[in-house]
């Protein structure tokens, strides 16, 4: 599995289990410390019709709320989507 890194700070994100997590998909498993997603590019931009992983330590997803560079919009997405703000 190819090694994933905090997009703001180079920290390492460590999956559990990585031998489970498809190759392709690597949002689709657990991480340790921090959180492994899609990216998907918004029609118009200059990457419009791409997707990216992005991958965020535990650690700068606490600054970056802090900062207003990151914004919670639900807290339990198991729930469905409760806006928070
Ligand atoms: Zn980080």
């Amino acid at each position: 599995m190819q090694k994933l890194k905090c997009i703001c700070c180079d920290t390492e994100i460590i999956p559990i289990h990585a031998e489970i997590i498809p190759e392709d998909q690597p949002y689709s498993g657990m991480y340790k410390n921090g959180t492994v997603d899609c990216l998907y590019a918004n029609y118009a931009s200059e990457h419009d019709l791409k997707k990216f992983v992005v991958s965020i330590c535990d650690e700068c997803i606490t600054k970056k709320l802090e900062t207003g560079h990151l914004i919670e919009i639900c807290d339990d997405w198991t729930e469905g989507i409760t806006w928070t703000s």
